[in-house]
């Protein structure tokens, strides 16, 4: 099942994959060294909230993988756009988990912290 465009002709663009999955729940993970295309704003938007939008009535659950990333894999302006994305679908979030995080990226998504509401806050670990 093929929802973002650009990952079906040149898999790997963007890192959203279905981690595991059961009836009632959708675990999504990401790996930001994975991504081909880690600066294709829109790209990765569509791909994200389309995957989310598909999940229709289950819980989600994220795992983002800060393995042999760099923060040039990372800018503030998409980290807000997925932030906002979350936000949407807050609801039925279970919880954000952060591993392998480095100090650079961490520095970027704190950036982010202030901006986030409460509720998101609370979901967010780092691991
Ligand atoms: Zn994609």
């Amino acid at each position: 099942m093929h929802i973002c465009k650009i990952c079906q002709e040149s898999p790997n663009s963007h890192s959203f994959d279905i981690l595991k999955e059961d009836d009632k729940e959708i675990v999504f993970y990401s790996c930001l060294a994975n991504a081909t295309k880690p600066h294709d704003h829109e790209g990765i938007i569509i791909h994200y909230a389309g995957l989310l939008a598909n999940k229709k009535d289950k819980k989600w659950s994220w795992v983002i993988d800060g393995k042999n990333g760099n923060p040039k894999m990372l800018s503030l302006e998409i980290a807000l756009s997925l932030m906002k994305l979350c936000q949407t679908h807050i609801d039925s979030l279970v919880k954000i988990v952060l591993i392998n995080t480095t100090i650079s990226i961490k520095g970027i998504l704190n950036l982010t912290y202030p901006l986030l509401s409460k509720k998101m806050k609370k979901l967010i670990h780092y691991e």
